[in-house]
């Protein structure tokens, strides 16, 4: 052995027993975040990296790694990013809608990318979950109408009212079905609310005002004030009216709550609309649900000789009572049925030490299909760049060494845009267990407006896997902040919602406004312009003009978050005060990190 060789085994030994180290006394080696090779322990004080000598020897002795040649880089990799969204995002993938030909090529597009990527199948030999879903399309035929005194008022449907039934049947309907203002339709015992309390609403037809009575009244003391909660959500107060045996439930529109215009609501909530399918066939729902614009709820109002204003402060205020506001409603819509099967895509890479702990990447890969007149929605913010992220972080774990000691799991959910539908199929049918899944980081809409140096984090103030991921920032220059608009209620509207009321952590933090080079007004401006003019709609398509350094650092810090997390061996817990934190207690000890 030449004296030039023994010296650089000397070099690498002493590098090996550093790493060896450090793995013990901190996270674990492997880390990068963009320019930041080494991570604090937690607590924030540094610890010595690994290379000091064999950098210094390098200086005199040449590239010591040249000896080896470099592992291969875990970095985000920019261009795989790009590729990936570009065919996601391609006409050829037709909107990527469940049940199409969309879903097809998306899923073996998929399934290729996770298997190239030496990934496992996530479920069994298997990398596909099947989702039995059912697609309810109601025509354009559908009628409603509300009677008073002065006689019939009908809706348009599209223009004032968009209504659907979830009831998997040929068709559903209203007769004379009285109307009931509920107010915000919750029923709340731990804020001691009832909305429904002093009313019996079988039969009826419920009016409904989006979000809730904290948002209504803005009082910190109602709810949780400004920020909307499990009770504002759609969702719910569907649920809820047809818990009460309403017949039928009208939802009132609201820009500021829902943070999307009517264009949304008809884009959304019309056509063919997939739910999952249940064993009776959705009896339990109410007839008739949907959405009325603002303008055509108020004229509800005056119609039936009552004041709008008056009213919804005070459904935002304890003591509210129901109102039957003395008109009826009549509804139909007829259905045209489907049953399908749809697809989790979910790939694996086994922990090196414990593999029956797990972290989860998720992101949802279905779209909008295409509008009536067949345009297609290419859904390439939404999200396609969740998507090529997953396959980037499934890129960049699949090269970390040594691997994460807990396994790495990336889930493609199908049906986010119909409902959430995937995550609610696999968090009742998990395929690795929710109590051994210490945390979920959730990928949907990524940046693409340059680099920032905000990360916000939706429903902040839930879980320890925020700190997490205020370490991460930190160590990118970044800062954390909550969201911009707590009313809106993002964190129940993706994937991760299904894991926090299953108790599991999960995540959604993304770059927010304040542009690195421009500042927030101008981050601001372009959320907005993405908003009004792309979010659900045909617009939203790939460009190479998309700057996407911001969403490489936020799949670098989601990548440190999740290998933290894969070599702790703590299962971050919820706040007590968290809306989640009974849900579920892990009933795991922290054990050190
Ligand atoms: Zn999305």
């Amino acid at each position: 052995m030449r004296p030039f060789t023994v010296l650089i085994g000397i070099v690498l030994g002493s590098a090996a027993s550093w790493l060896a180290l450090a793995s013990l006394t901190t996270a674990g080696a492997g880390s990068f975040l963009g320019q930041a090779k080494w991570r604090p322990r937690r607590g924030g004080a540094r610890t010595r990296p690994p290379w000091p000598a064999c950098v210094s020897l390098a200086v005199m002795l040449g590239a010591c790694a040249a000896h080896k040649g470099p592992p291969p880089s875990t970095d985000i990799d920019e261009t795989g990013f790009r590729d990936a969204v570009r065919v996601l995002a391609s006409d050829d993938f037709e909107g990527r809608k469940p049940g199409t030909r969309g879903e097809d090529k998306t899923v073996a597009f998929l399934t290729a990318e996770f298997r190239k990527l030496g990934l496992k199948p996530g479920n069994g030999d298997n990398y596909v979950q099947q989702v039995p879903l059912v697609e309810i399309r109601a025509g354009d035929d559908a009628t409603l109408s509300v009677a008073g005194p002065g006689g019939a008022r009908p809706l348009r449907f599209g223009k004032e009212m968009v209504i659907w039934t979830k009831r998997v049947a040929p068709a559903a309907r209203l007769q004379q079905s009285e109307l009931v203002f509920v107010g915000y339709g919750i029923v709340a015992p731990e804020y001691d609310w009832n909305d429904y309390a002093q009313v019996d609403v079988r039969g009826k037809t419920v009016l409904v005002l989006d979000n809730d009575p904290g948002y209504g009244s803005n009082d910190p003391t109602l709810f949780r004030g400004n920020a909307t909660t499990y009770y504002g959500r759609w969702a719910y107060k569907f649920e809820e009216a047809a818990r009460q045996g309403a017949a039928g439930v009208l939802l009132i529109h609201d820009i500021r709550a829902t943070g999307f215009g009517w264009n949304v609501v008809t884009s959304s909530w019309t056509g063919a609309q997939l739910d999952r399918a249940t064993t009776d066939d959705n009896a339990g729902r109410a007839a008739i649900e949907g959405w009325i614009s603002n303008e055509a709820g108020r004229a509800l109002f005056t119609q039936a000789g009552l004041a709008y204003e008056a009213l919804s402060a005070a459904a935002a205020r304890p003591g509210f009572k129901a109102v039957a506001m003395g008109v009826k409603v009549d509804a139909e819509v007829h259905n045209s049925i489907r049953r399908l099967s749809s697809a989790n895509v979910i790939a694996l890479l086994p922990g090196g030490q414990r593999k029956h702990e797990y972290v989860l990447y998720t992101a949802h890969w279905d779209h909008l299909d295409r509008d009536s007149s067949g345009v297609i929605f290419n859904g390439a913010v939404d999200n396609a760049t969740g998507v090529a992220g997953l396959l980037m972080l499934a890129q960049s774990f699949g090269r970390t060494r040594p691997p994460p000691d807990r396994s790495i799991v990336f889930i493609a959910f199908t049906a986010e845009e119909s409902g959430l539908l995937g995550s609610a199929y696999y968090v009742e049918n998990p395929v690795f267990s929710l109590r051994q899944t210490a945390g979920v980081l959730n990928l949907d809409g990524l940046h693409i407006g340059g680099r920032t140096r905000d990360v916000v984090l939706f429903g902040a103030g839930n879980s320890e896997l925020e700190e997490y991921v205020r370490a991460a920032a930190l160590l990118q220059g970044r800062e954390t902040r909550p969201e911009f608009h707590p009313e809106q209620g993002i964190y129940f509207r993706s994937d991760q919602f299904n894991f926090a009321r299953h108790g599991v952590p999960a995540i959604y933090a993304k770059a927010g406004i304040d542009d690195s080079a421009r500042g927030p007004a101008w981050g601001q401006a372009q959320l907005d312009d993405y908003l009004a003019h792309r979010y659900r709609q045909p617009s939203d398509k790939y460009s190479e003009d998309w700057d996407v350094r911001g969403a490489i650092d936020d799949l670098a810090l989601y990548y440190t978050v999740g290998d933290r997390l894969a070599r702790t061996r703590r299962f971050p817990r919820w706040y007590p005060n968290s809306d989640f934190s009974a849900s579920r207690s892990h009933g795991r000890e922290a054990t050190g990190d």
